[in-house]
């Protein structure tokens, strides 16, 4: 594929750095990003995964859009609320560049549904709100043998992780929080509360280690840093990184035929 001339003005700032250029950006319009929860992570990571010409966009909420979501999803407004949320982010993508592919999958996501909704995605970035949904996404991910962003949030503190399970001596999702929350709903911004400013910095910081992961083989902006967590402080404020180990008793991801990709 390539980019036609009327878009590279759109794109000139990314053409000209060496660490993405022409064919970096045609890697970014060639990709299909499957981005799980449209709430404080998803919203700022969308903005920016359509900024950044990333072809197809496939949008999974299963939530409406409430008031008190307005102090850190901005891409919503208040006409917007009681309305679904994958089908309003979808329409603010459209607005915004008609030239991507958007669809819209508002149902949760679960071990029944994850491996249609997921299959043929070249990155999940897995932004939801419980842990049931993201060990479902991590376990189908390795399986779909499809890279995985992850980013979590929680008052002044996130998390965000590039994981490959399905890559020999790569950890996944599961290896890094375990079984226990299989079943387990952990959506504490209500009760514990969240800066707007943080799910901001953590969700564009999520969009770019997917770009990692995308321009990987094609231009050199950097490793994708797979296994490597990045704990975002924002009080400090600061960003430290930690190797997860890989479980070699892993549901996720230890007993997998070796394919020999690397
Ligand atoms: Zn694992």
């Amino acid at each position: 594929m390539s980019i036609s001339p009327e878009r590279l003005g759109r794109f000139a700032r990314h053409i000209v750095l060496p660490e993405v250029g022409g064919v970096g950006q045609v890697a970014l319009s060639d990709a299909h990003v499957v981005l799980v929860g449209c709430g404080g992570i998803g919203s700022p990571s969308l903005q920016y995964l359509a900024a950044a010409g990333i072809g197809r966009l496939t949008l999974i909420d299963d939530d409406v859009i409430d008031i008190s979501n307005l102090q850190r999803q901005t891409i919503y407004t208040p006409s917007d609320v009681g309305r679904p949320k994958a089908e309003t982010a979808a329409e603010w993508v459209r607005r915004f560049d008609l030239g991507l592919k958007v669809d819209v999958v508002a149902t949760r996501l679960g071990d029944g549904n994850a491996g249609d909704v997921l299959s043929g995605a070249d990155l999940v970035l897995d932004g939801c709100d419980n842990f049931a949904t993201r060990l479902a996404v991590s376990d189908t991910c390795v399986k779909l043998g499809v890279p995985l962003t992850t980013a979590a949030i929680g008052r002044f503190q996130g998390q965000v992780a590039n994981f490959a399970g399905h890559l020999p001596g790569q950890p996944c999702y599961r290896c890094f929080v375990g079984d226990a929350f299989d079943a387990v709903d952990c959506d504490t911004c209500a009760a514990d509360g969240v800066l707007g400013a943080m799910v901001g910095m953590v969700g564009t910081f999520a969009a770019m280690h997917a770009m990692r992961v995308l321009l990987a083989g094609h231009a050199t902006l950097g490793e994708p840093q797979f296994g490597t967590l990045h704990l975002i402080d924002g009080l400090a404020p600061s960003i430290r990184a930690l190797r997860i180990a890989k479980d070699p008793a892993c549901k996720g991801c230890a007993f997998l035929p070796v394919t020999g990709e690397a």
